[in-house]
């Protein structure tokens, strides 16, 4: 019961895990797109575990999927041959563009994004790594300094090497929509800051924990260019925007029409079973075989045949077009919803990767927190679960399991209309 859960949590846990909602859930059970309660009181989920239930909670194919596997072989670890690692790099390798098709499975997005920075340094001989101001890439102690997020700071001396750009956000951004501009900053960031050869670049496509924002238009292939010229390679943290989620492509970056050096990617890829890969291309791939590389449960058989199952799913209900027309669906109510509350100051993403920020005046875009809060807290009352976010955590961020429906959206919609008034 959840005052027992509570206070065990308090004895036994570490009290750095923070709970939503005053009154906190004690969820017991999920399907699909809700979740419910020990009461039994169902609601709808718009926040996926913070965007890791892809395919909708218990997705019996998945569920079923893991079972058959748990039954057979849970655990040997890489230094044996099994196919379900093989089968599901192959499968996974199908998905990516270009000539990015070499795999290395772990179990986080912050391990995937570790990686993903010792890859670049090995490969490229340089140090100096470019990320941008309100990102989010892990906790990790390398990841910690990537990540530029007070929230998620120590004051310890991680991220050395690391230069942080400025955030590319056509809202509040110094250079509004125009991604070209930014790009001029981290190419003057390289030669100022950098000894003019720079490791890598790391940006995630639609920021995630930062408020569902945007890169400005443009930025992607400008800033791309400048790192390549400056001997790095280009990251993307597809790890909260991959696999449909923003509707109009598999991966995030190809809205920008781009194609990375390495992709890192966790959460939606195993539809919350600890799994998280790091694709590159066979040349940057190379780098490690310098020296052997291990990761104990790394794609173990059970999570690779979850890995599998999701893409199957994924694919066979054709999630990626439904996240597209439900994300619209939804954009398009949230800007109705905006012309009636002052307090909406911006709404945006893509497909079921969405951002309601609130301010207390449109014109200098104050944030509006306790307001925020208010509204999240009211929104639970009513049943629906949302997200939160942004450097002051004044953004809904609104990411369900993608098979969340238009039923859900008009739901989820009238609830916000009935909580912001
Ligand atoms: N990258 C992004 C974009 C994330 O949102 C997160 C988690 N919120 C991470 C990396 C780190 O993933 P994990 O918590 O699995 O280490």
């Amino acid at each position: 019961k959840l005052a027992e859960v509570l206070d065990k949590r308090k004895k036994f846990l570490n009290p750095a895990m923070f709970l939503y909602y005053k009154q906190p859930l004690n969820i017991v059970e999920g399907k699909m797109q809700y979740l419910f309660d020990e009461s039994g009181r169902r609601y709808l989920d718009a926040f996926a575990g913070i965007v890791t239930v892809s395919a909708g909670h218990c997705h019996p194919e998945i569920v079923e999927a893991v079972r058959r596997q748990n039954e057979l072989l849970q655990h040997t670890t890489t230094i044996y041959l099994n196919h379900q690692i093989a089968d599901y790099a192959e499968a996974l390798a199908a998905k990516m563009p270009g000539n990015l098709k070499v795999c290395y499975f772990v179990n986080s997005g912050s391990e995937a994004n570790d990686m993903a920075m010792t890859m670049a340094r090995l490969y490229t001989g340089n140090y100096d790594i470019i990320a941008l101001r309100n990102a989010y890439h892990g906790m990790s102690p390398a990841t910690m300094g990537l990540t530029a997020h007070h929230t998620w700071k120590y004051n310890t001396a991680q991220g050395f090497g690391v230069h942080h750009a400025l955030n590319p956000d056509p809202y509040k951004g110094a250079f509004g929509n125009d991604g070209a501009r930014y790009a001029e900053d981290v190419q003057d960031l390289i030669q100022t800051a950098t000894s003019g050869r720079v490791a890598g670049f790391f940006a995630e496509t639609i920021q995630g924990v930062g408020g569902a924002v945007p890169l400005a238009d443009g930025y992607l292939p400008a800033v791309y260019k400048h790192i390549r010229d400056a001997g790095g390679l280009c990251i993307a943290d597809e790890v909260q925007t991959g696999f449909g989620r923003t509707g109009t492509h598999y991966w995030g970056f190809q809205n920008q029409g781009v194609t990375p050096d390495i992709v890192t990617m966790a959460k939606g890829i195993g539809n919350g079973l600890p799994l998280a890969a790091v694709v590159t291309t066979p040349e940057v791939a190379q780098v490690l075989t310098s020296r052997i590389h291990f990761n104990t449960y790394g794609g173990n058989p059970v999570v690779s045949a979850a890995g599998q199952a999701v893409l199957r799913v994924l694919d066979q209900e054709k999630r990626q077009e439904h996240c597209k027309a439900v994300g619209d669906y939804l954009l398009t109510e949230f800007r109705k919803l905006q012309e009636k509350h002052d307090v909406i100051g911006d709404v945006r993403g893509r497909g079921l990767m969405l951002g309601v920020e609130l301010v207390t005046d449109r014109k200098t875009k104050a944030p509006a927190t306790p307001e925020t809060l208010q509204v999240f807290e009211k929104m639970k009352d009513l049943g629906v679960l949302l997200g939160k976010g942004g450097l002051r955590g004044n953004v809904f961020r609104i990411k369900p399991p993608m098979c969340f429906t238009k039923d859900d959206a008009e739901f989820l919609v009238k609830c916000l209309d009935i909580s912001l008034s």
